[in-house]
């Protein structure tokens, strides 16, 4: 259901734009913009820390770095509703608990599925690993392209921004860190 409100907030878009709502195209589109934005911002109705509750205490004495790479995602910006596309590097070294591998995608596209910014994105993503699994350390490397950067302004096609956020012993050893970037190709 999408209330009557959220339809004709659409429609005085259109026009402000310079379209006609009533064409036959535009018809159903404010019915359909609102249902895509509902789903765009799903993750409002999760905690995805969530998905990292469920964890395994035996690691068989793996004491090693586990690197989801390039998962892709997108999301879009909080200051203009654009795409934000791009993918994610998501680490950590377990010091007594994992969790399957496919949960810190879950993370990353419950944090994705909100309007933010990338630096917050990779922020929020390293914390609740950090948070719930209590490993040695974690590590977030995000390179992503702006719809606002791409389509508008300066129109910057093909520049990706990239950020990263390091917690424990990928921030404060020197060691793991180069390790983590080798296995990350960097
Ligand atoms: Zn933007």
């Amino acid at each position: 259901m999408v209330p009557d409100d959220v339809q004709e907030a659409v429609r005085t878009l259109l026009r402000w734009v310079g379209e006609d709502p009533e064409r036959e195209g535009l018809r159903d589109t404010p019915l359909r913009h609102a249902r895509a934005w509902r789903e765009y911002c799903a993750g409002y109705d999760e905690d995805p820390g969530m998905h990292l509750a469920r964890t395994f205490e035996e690691v068989a004495g793996y004491d090693e770095i586990v690197l989801l790479k390039d998962i892709p995602f997108q999301s879009h910006c909080e200051h203009h509703l654009a795409p934000i596309t791009g993918k994610a590097s998501i680490a950590y070294l377990p010091k007594d608990r994992v969790v399957g591998i496919s949960k810190l995608a879950r993370v990353l596209h419950g944090y994705a599925r909100r309007l933010q910014i990338q630096e917050r994105l990779t922020a929020e993503i390293a914390q609740a690993i950090w948070t719930h699994l209590k490993p040695a350390g974690v590590a977030v490397v995000i390179e992503a392209q702006h719809g606002c950067m791409t389509g508008r302004g300066v129109k910057t096609h093909g520049v990706g921004m990239v950020t990263s956020r390091m917690l424990g012993c990928f921030l404060e050893d020197r060691s793991s860190r180069a390790e983590l970037m080798s296995l990350m190709g960097y």
